[in-house]
């Protein structure tokens, strides 16, 4: 099913093609012959380095980084636009590493709005240098994560992770789960509560930590189900310093997260396309080779159904993803609620669109050798990132109705 380029800019066009060019020479024969490396239990040994430093050479690792400090930098008219087609490509190829280089993207994105000059010009620098340099958004702990995005502003619903200043340094203690490159990010984000008497909406604050800081321990890195080559990590924070410079939002880092949110939604729900495309690329491609019953499988009708319904939800998740991209670039009043929607969206459709690729392989569907039970794992991630569903569809309906939906439903003061 190729993509229409309806709309496309010159620059998207070609970001396009040299990313598929890289996904269709290196990432799936690479993945294809390695299967089983997505396996390994040395975090550090699955993907090895140079496939980022691929990467690195068609210059999509450092999205986000302002040019002046050698980043690539896209039209910010349509920088979440593009963004989103890039990401969907490197989806397309393998869904982890597209985390990995994502995250990068994102926080790069909140570091050049709310990181001190000075921090930009150490850390920038020092991202571009080093094909193997990974940034990380700890939000996420073992006692919170959903109710963050609820309307409980109050203060016993806040972080547990606290930071206090104590003289020219901020001390964080606490821990973080399930966190993106967690377990090899050079440089993290890190959401603190510094004020437990409000409401985690006035009291979170967001610090910008090395990852030598003292203090900081990368407790282990998850094993998970789908997108094995980003490796997600469990962090702890014992009595760790940064220095006052690295705070980088006091009180309101949840409302300043928005612009790491609006693009990452978009990001995530195209990443989730990408891992719809190739199931359906592979799926088109076997149902009209494979011969069952004298025919080719696609001259049975019940699978030809069920392609033309896997074509059907993908271009749908496209056009939703389309509009929720330019709400972004726009910077339009709906791009919270698009950006919900199509995040949600996308891991629903895009989980069925794997599940009738399964199907259709028959018993190969489930052969790891196969390589198509990849895709139905890789998908089955989306539905828990960057919120659940659940939470997803409560944050849609809380933004479109504030006063009702969007009000505490605890006890009236
Ligand atoms: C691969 C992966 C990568 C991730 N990367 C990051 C990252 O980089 N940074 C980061 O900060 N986090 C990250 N996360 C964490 C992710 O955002 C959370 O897993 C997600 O928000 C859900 O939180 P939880 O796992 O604590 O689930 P829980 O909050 O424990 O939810 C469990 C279930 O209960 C439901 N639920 C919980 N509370 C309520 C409620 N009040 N009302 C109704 N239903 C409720 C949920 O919908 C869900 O079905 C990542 C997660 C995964 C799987």
């Amino acid at each position: 099913m190729d993509t229409i380029d309806r709309g496309l800019s010159e620059e998207q066009r070609i970001a396009r093609a040299s990313c598929r060019a890289f996904v269709d020479e290196v990432i799936t024969p690479f993945i294809r012959q390695n299967w089983q490396r997505e396996w390994l239990m040395d975090p550090d040994a699955r993907l090895p380095p140079a496939i980022l430093e691929g990467a690195d050479r068609i210059g999509i690792r450092t999205l986000g980084v302002p040019e002046e400090f050698g980043g690539t930098e896209l039209d910010p008219a349509t920088e979440v636009q593009t963004f989103a087609i890039i990401a969907e490509e490197i989806a397309r190829g393998d869904s982890g590493l597209a985390d990995k280089l994502v995250q990068n993207w994102k926080v790069s994105v909140l570091l050049r709005k709310f990181a001190a000059r000075h921090l930009q010009e150490r850390w920038f620098p020092r991202l571009v240098g080093d094909p193997g340099f990974l940034l990380a958004h700890c939000l996420t702990e073992p006692r919170g994560a959903s109710d963050r995005w609820l309307p409980y502003n109050v203060p016993e619903a806040a972080m547990h992770t606290r930071a206090v200043r104590d003289g020219d340094a901020w001390v964080i203690n606490g821990r973080k789960q399930f966190i993106s490159n967690g377990y090899d990010a050079g440089l993290l984000v890190v959401y603190a509560n510094t004020d437990p008497k409000v409401g985690m909406l006035q009291g979170t604050s967001s610090f910008l930590v090395p990852r030598d800081t003292p203090g900081l321990t990368v407790a282990r890195c998850n094993e998970t189900l789908g997108c094995r080559f980003m490796n997600n990590g469990e962090l702890v924070f014992e009595d760790c310093r940064v220095p006052v410079d690295h705070l980088l939002a006091e009180g309101e880092a949840l409302g300043s997260a928005g612009i790491y949110f609006r693009p990452g939604k978009i990001i995530q729900a195209a990443k989730n396309l990408g891992v719809g495309m190739a199931a359906f690329e592979r799926t088109a491609e076997y149902v009209q080779t494979y011969v069952q019953g004298g025919r080719i499988l696609i001259k049975h009708q019940a699978v030809a159904l069920r392609l033309a319904d896997m074509a059907t939800r993908l271009a749908a998740v496209r056009a939703l993803l389309g509009s929720a991209a330019r709400a972004v670039d726009e910077g339009g009043a709906d791009a919270d609620q698009l950006c919900n929607m199509v995040k949600v969206f996308a891991s629903e459709e895009v989980f069925k669109v794997a599940q009738h690729a399964m199907e259709l392989h028959g018993g190969n569907g489930v052969m790891l050798d196969f390589g198509i039970e990849k895709l139905f794992r890789d998908a089955a991630i989306f539905l828990h990132m960057d919120a659940t569903v659940d939470i997803s569809r409560f944050k849609i309906v809380k933004s479109m109705f504030p006063a009702t939906a969007g009000a505490y439903a605890g006890p009236e003061g």
